[in-house]
């Protein structure tokens, strides 16, 4: 790339965010970021700010499973870095607890265990007498949970001052229309509560049910969640997940006593998370002569677990196909 080309990124908060482009090309032309939400936006159609967030592994044995697990653990190494270097990220460590009432083969299979849980510190299995009544599997471990609006309006103000800029813009096309038809969104209903929990717990329910709870940092209040609904369209939070979404978190979380079972209700989330059949499409396209398309979407419900692994692959791609030159090392 020459100082008098111009790379834009379309969409993609936490992946642009999480990629040092320019650190990485020197010398470096002004990089608009194109989005037709910034930050402090909010729309069914914009996952980030809705998202939890916390890092849970998903075992697998898929090539698609190991490369997530992979792009999960270098995002975990990135992730203590900023929250040790950069608290105003709203990036915190804190417990992660796992209960499951019915584990699917892979959570039995030491292996695909191995893959995609080693990496974390403090992992250990829960005994029989620490997990609840139902629960025939439990881990606990450190992990990190994001307070998603907090975290996305940091680092896109890093973007900015290292010398990208940003424009609210809608595109009507990218070209890749063709594409589009294996894209899914898949809808998320979440409470975001004032109540405190100290750990982020995730409980798997034998009838397929999730339950889940994820302390924002900075004082950010709780997320209750959550639901799972692929092609399901709804934008309104309906009133009776949230009464079931409560009333788990009531029976199987350990919230301060004096809330007594009961919740104090900041808002409902319902956000559409972006995913794509297949698992993530990380590839370049030609689209003209000399006009490429970088892609790096369709991350699920995993965006900002995945971004640091995701961010250093799409670089590397960018390398590989001459877009971007290595800073020479003096
Ligand atoms: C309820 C819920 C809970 C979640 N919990 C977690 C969690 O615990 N951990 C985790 O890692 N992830 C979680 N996620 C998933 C996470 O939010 C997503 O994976 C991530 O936000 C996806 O980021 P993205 O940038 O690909 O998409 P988005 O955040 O949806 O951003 C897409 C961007 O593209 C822009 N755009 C779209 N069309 C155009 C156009 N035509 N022209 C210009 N710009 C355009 C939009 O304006 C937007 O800025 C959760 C999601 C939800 C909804």
């Amino acid at each position: 790339m020459t100082e008098s080309e111009t790379i834009v990124v379309v969409g993609c908060h936490w992946t642009v965010n999480s990629t040092e482009y320019p650190t990485i090309s020197e010398p470096f032309s002004v990089s608009p970021y194109c989005s037709k939400r910034p930050p402090s936006d909010t729309s069914v159609n914009y996952a980030s700010p809705w998202a939890g967030a916390h890092y849970r592994p998903v075992p697998g044995s898929s090539p698609q499973a190991l490369r997530e697990a992979g792009q999960a653990l270098r995002t975990y190494e990135f992730m203590k870095r900023v929250a040790v270097d950069e608290p105003a990220s709203g990036v915190q460590f804190i417990k992660g607890i796992e209960y499951l009432e019915a584990p699917p083969p892979e959570y039995l299979d030491e292996q695909s265990v191995r893959n995609s849980y080693s990496h974390l510190d403090g992992l250990r299995y829960l005994s029989a007498k620490e997990r609840p009544a139902g629960v025939v599997w439990g881990v606990e471990y450190d992990t990190y949970v994001v307070n998603s609006p907090v975290y996305c309006a940091y680092m896109l103000r890093k973007f900015i001052l290292k010398g990208g800029s940003m424009r609210k813009y809608t595109l009507a096309s990218l070209k890749e229309a063709f594409s589009l038809a294996s894209n899914v969104r898949n809808r998320g209903q979440t409470c975001l509560v004032r109540n405190l929990s100290s750990a982020t717990i995730t409980r798997q329910n034998s009838d397929g049910s999730w339950s889940f709870c994820i302390p924002r940092p900075l004082d950010g209040g709780t997320i209750i969640g959550g639901t799972k609904q692929p092609h399901n369209w709804d934008p309104h939070p309906s009133p009776e997940i949230r009464a079931t979404l409560l009333a788990n978190a009531a029976k199987w979380f350990p919230f301060t006593p004096e809330s007594e079972g009961k919740f104090d209700v900041i808002h409902d989330i319902v956000g559409r998370r972006p995913a794509r059949e297949g698992g993530m499409r990380l590839e370049v396209e030609k689209v003209g002569s000399e006009q490429f398309i970088v892609h790096a979407y369709g991350a699920g419900g995993r965006g900002f677990e995945i971004s640091r692994g995701v961010a250093e692959d799409t670089t590397a791609l960018m390398l590989d196909h001459g877009f971007l030159h290595p800073k020479a090392a003096l």
